[in-house]
């Protein structure tokens, strides 16, 4: 590779997330490349997509000019992930490989490792460099961070690893101090909603999705493409308006989630009193003037004429009853009298 004098910091097309496109950039244009990255951050913010740029940053066939260039074969090919010295290992690449379909794939297994560690031995086939982006590094089982380890510890030399986390606190001392770590920070609401008008979204939609996805980019792209997502969220905000203005249309909610619940569908229950929380959390905010903080911006309007009345303690004790609800679920309390208890702290619409 060779090593430009004066390494120039390209654009990637990647929205936000500057400092770390500006030192995997400079890694790549200089030469001086570290043999593993860590790229730590929540769901949904951009890592993957991130550790795909670097990728082909690396692999890039384009003679001159921005790496990477987006066109050549190589950068198609690690698109679509098929590039014969790229290789991505996660949970959802080990299940496709797996032929046990009912093993439960809830971690990373030693064996998934053990292949990875075997497949990047080989010298790469195309490209100066073999790169193996390894997501869901939080969900590596315990015997297999040994085998990870020791890829960490004596990597082949035109071996590059690009570990994706959740938490960097989180993992093992001896693997984080191996990496060299980009944490990927929420971008601001702007940044989100500017990039997804850049995509064709109209301004409303785009700021809402930039609310409701609360600064992670990766996120707000899948939402604004998924139609049937945003149009079971409206319902469910549409039914939650509907307990908040009737107590007992609320009531009766309650009792059905409690149910829900008792069948097991917890998940589904907390994200349904998470939304409530959300609602309340936002009349809050209206009443007190701080509109730029309210999520649910496209039905702030019909809620703050439902609480034109409330007072902020009485809202106030509603987001309370929210948390409690959480919370007592957590410890096993009574599904319905977790969630009655929560609708009756509710105010009454005057
Ligand atoms: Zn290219």
């Amino acid at each position: 590779m060779e090593a430009s004098a004066v390494p120039q910091p390209t654009r990637w097309p990647i929205a936000g997330h500057a400092n770390a496109v500006d030192q995997l950039s400079r890694a790549v244009a200089s030469g001086r490349i570290n043999h593993a990255y860590l790229l730590t951050g929540p769901d949904g913010i951009g890592r993957r997509t991130l550790a795909r740029t670097f990728a082909q940053a690396l692999v890039c066939q384009a003679d001159s000019g921005e790496r990477p260039c987006g066109e050549c074969s190589a950068c198609r090919r690690v698109r679509e992930g098929t590039f014969p010295d790229v290789t991505t290992v996660s949970l959802e690449t080990q299940l496709a490989a797996s032929e046990r379909r009912d093993s439960r794939n809830t971690v990373i297994s030693i064996e998934t490792i053990r292949e990875m560690r075997s497949s990047i031995s080989l010298r790469p086939m195309e490209a100066d460099w073999r790169v193996a982006i390894l997501e869901d590094v939080d969900r590596v089982s315990r015997d297999a961070y040994d085998a990870l380890l020791k890829t960490l510890e004596e990597p082949p030399p035109f071996v590059i690893l690009v570990l994706i986390a959740t938490e960097f606190a989180a993992l093992p001392e001896t693997i984080r101090s191996r990496c060299r770590q980009i944490a990927l920070e929420p971008l601001s609401r702007d940044l989100v909603s500017g990039a997804l008008r850049e995509r064709g979204a109209e301004a409303e939609q785009a700021n809402l999705i930039a609310r409701l996805t609360r600064g992670r980019i990766g996120r707000a792209f899948d939402l604004i493409a998924d139609q049937e997502a945003l149009d079971q969220r409206r319902a469910s905000v549409d039914n939650a308006l509907e307990m908040i203005g009737d107590p007992l249309i609320a009531l009766a909610e309650a009792r059905r989630l409690a149910d829900v619940f008792r069948r097991g569908q917890r998940e589904q229950v907390q994200q349904e009193i998470d939304l409530f929380l959300g609602l309340w959390r936002d009349l809050l905010l209206a009443k007190t003037g701080r509109h730029e903080a309210v999520v649910n911006i496209d039905v702030i309007e019909q809620l703050t004429k439902t609480g034109q009345n409330w007072t902020l303690g009485a809202v106030q004790t509603a987001v309370e009853s929210c948390y409690q609800a959480l919370h007592d679920l957590s410890v096993n309390v009574q599904p319905r009298l977790a969630l009655t208890s929560m609708v009756v702290q509710w105010p009454e619409p005057q």
